[in-house]
């Protein structure tokens, strides 16, 4: 007999004339029932109702759908020829109320080069909508980062050249950027910057680079920078 049938077999006769000893083992096959209770009914519902009994945590749901734009997020900044060797952030505001990809090409395309030769487009890598023109906090990559080309933004050859240009919707010298345009920016300088090794350091406003007051006094530049800092690895050296 295995010792699984005997205790089934004691669990059975346990009556309240038993001996100590018997109690005893009475007493241990009551914790196996409860135990299997607890693994078969308890635990199951528990687990179930989890999203409902614990509402100071986010729910599977939700935790999911972060996981899933954390793992679509890469793919924005991942391209499908091999990636410049970037080494700075660029970051600039539109300095107007609306706009969007589209507007700004529209614009730039008509520029020309100190040597003449006109610009192939919107001169930024990454735009961040305010909505107005784009959506709040929506965040669009242009043909430049798609193709990793240089920029057209920072009036400054090495930044031109090495310098990822991210460009806000909005006029920072008289409105703050939105919470969503913050929150979409911090997401992708964590990425760029950890991507790229770009040290906190490295992300510039565009009037380190040039005399311009881009990207407006209301920009929080040195609160990114410490937010990069304190999310990323102590070294970000290659
Ligand atoms: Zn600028």
């Amino acid at each position: 007999m295995s010792k699984d049938v005997v205790r089934q077999s004691e669990a059975a006769v346990c009556r309240s004339g038993d001996t100590p000893r018997q109690r005893i083992r009475c007493g241990a096959s009551t914790t196996d029932v409860l135990l299997s209770l607890f693994c078969l009914v308890i635990f199951p519902l528990l687990t179930f109702f989890e999203d409902e009994l614990r509402p100071w945590m986010i729910s599977r749901k939700t935790a999911a759908g972060l996981f899933d734009r954390q793992s679509s997020s890469p793919s924005l900044i991942r391209t499908d020829i091999p990636q410049a060797p970037w080494k700075f952030v660029v970051l600039h505001h539109s300095g107007t109320e609306s706009g969007s990809v589209q507007t700004i090409h529209a614009q730039h395309i008509r520029r020309r080069d100190s040597a003449g030769n006109p610009w192939k487009g919107i001169g930024y890598h990454f735009v961040i909508g305010n909505g107005s023109g784009m959506r709040d906090g929506a965040l669009e990559a242009t043909f430049r980062w798609k193709q990793q080309l240089q920029g057209a933004h920072a009036g400054n050859a090495l930044y031109n050249a090495r310098g990822i240009g991210i460009c806000l919707i909005g006029n920072f010298e008289k409105t703050a950027p939105t919470t969503a345009q913050l929150a979409t920016l911090q997401n992708l300088l964590i990425q760029l910057c950890s991507r790229f090794h770009v040290n906190s350091d490295d992300i510039v406003g565009h009037s380190a680079v040039r005399r311009t007051a881009c990207p407006g006094r209301l920009f929080p530049l040195q609160q990114l920078r410490r937010f990069v800092s304190s999310s990323l690895p102590a070294s970000t050296a290659p």
